[in-house]
């Protein structure tokens, strides 16, 4: 009886199990109750242990590099400065480069935003030659602190007017702190070498590390290809830790135009993939050098791909990969180079809603099929759906379509 009804919940809500479709982001860092932030403020401390005067003192270590500039794009509501740091290595022509942008604490509450991005910028001050290399092939700009009048006043999630920043990009007259990010992004947008990779750093109260991946129906399909390329790098170099792309799939619904990624796409399309990134914001949270670690070697893995393919990811990027009968009726078999290693593998339709997980721990040996009738007799509709099978190094989606 136990069992049915586990089932039966699982035929009513299966994404609530393995991934989640919203529409709204607004909710994406999640909303905890008050006790819940009044606790995570009283174990942390002031401003969630990390305040202004915090960013100023670290600003001024950072700033004893030869390969950090510190500037302010422009004063916050309350007339504080919002720093933001460039690293790179000067005797290397930025011709060479790329450009990423990273914003973090856009919500005071979640400090863990704060640690991961810097640790980031740790790995690139560092002395070892992974910093070096990070330093010689990109331009960084990170403003670790864009609401930091939210952060003094301990606002959870507001600026100083009470405003979310995070939802105010599409205002008619936004706040000063979205003016002054919008006109730098838009202003690094007209250099020889513009931004190609945006991350807005968060955390969420629902102790797990994820990116909010768009939907096509939001963005396009390359653009959507171009995220699980790059989600499915970082995901490797942290397996355990970061959740795989479709844990947490936005924009299903079409594209708002509130949020900083929402300025991306409209205004810059596939040319700057910008993501939001949540950790972790509970008491079990950690691993941030980890976190920062796979981040940075996500990106490097992300726009060597990218930058081969030179800015035209195959909509199929499962060309290794054979499914056939593909249209299929009843049963369909995949085939792949069985010296890849499948970790696991599931179906989902075209709103990214899991309809089948194929059994884990099974020795595929380079072949699957997938039947779709179900043990309990029930057959999957006709469309379009997508198998999405997860390597050691990377995921492939595959599209199959159900007569
Ligand atoms: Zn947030």
């Amino acid at each position: 009886m136990k069992n049915s009804l586990f089932l039966y919940i699982f035929l009513l809500f299966p994404g609530l199990l393995f991934g989640q479709i919203i529409d709204d982001e607004a909710n994406k860092c999640g909303i905890a109750d008050l006790k819940t932030k009044a606790f995570l403020l009283q174990e942390l401390g002031d401003h969630w242990g990390y305040g202004y005067d915090d960013l100023l003192n670290d600003l001024d270590i950072w700033d004893n590099s030869g390969f950090v500039i510190v500037n302010s794009i422009g004063k916050s509501t309350l007339g504080r400065e919002m720093y933001e740091l460039t690293i790179t290595d000067n005797s290397i022509p930025d011709e060479d480069k790329h450009r990423i942008y990273i914003h973090a604490r856009t919500h005071p509450g979640e400090v863990q935003s704060t640690w991961v991005t810097n640790e980031i910028i740790n790995y690139l001050l560092g002395d070892e030659e992974f910093g070096d290399s990070l330093k010689s092939s990109y331009i960084f700009h990170i403003t670790p602190m864009y609401n930091p009048d939210g952060v003094e006043l301990e606002y959870p999630r507001e600026n100083a007017n009470g405003i979310d920043i995070e939802s105010n990009w599409g205002a008619a007259v936004p706040e000063d702190e979205v003016l002054n990010l919008r006109a730098r992004f838009a202003e690094l947008m007209l250099e020889d070498k513009p931004v190609e990779i945006a991350l807005n750093m968060h955390s969420a109260y629902v102790c797990k590390r994820y990116f909010v991946y768009h939907h096509p129906n939001g963005t396009s399909t390359l653009y959507s290809n171009m995220e699980k390329e790059f989600i499915g790098a970082v995901w490797s170099h942290f397996p355990d830790g970061i959740e795989p792309y479709y844990y947490y799939v936005s924009w299903a619904n079409g594209t708002p135009d509130k949020y900083p990624e929402s300025w991306w796409w409209m205004n810059h399309a596939e040319n700057v993939m910008a993501l939001t990134y949540e950790d972790m914001n509970c008491s079990s949270a950690g691993s941030y050098d980890k976190t920062a670690f796979a981040i940075l070697h996500g990106i490097s893995d992300y726009l060597e791909v990218v930058t081969s393919a030179g800015y035209s990811i195959p909509e199929d990027i499962s060309m290794d990969i054979r499914a056939y009968p593909n249209p299929f009726s009843d049963q369909v078999f995949i085939e792949w180079n069985p010296d890849k290693d499948l970790k696991s593998a599931y179906i989902t339709d075209m709103l990214g809603r899991l309809v089948y997980q194929l059994p884990a721990g099974s020795a595929y040996n380079g072949k699957l099929s997938w039947n779709s009738i179900d043990r309990n007799g029930i057959k999957v509709s006709r469309g379009i759906y997508f198998l999405n099978m997860i390597f050691e190094d990377q995921i492939k989606s595959v599209k199959l379509v159900k007569q």
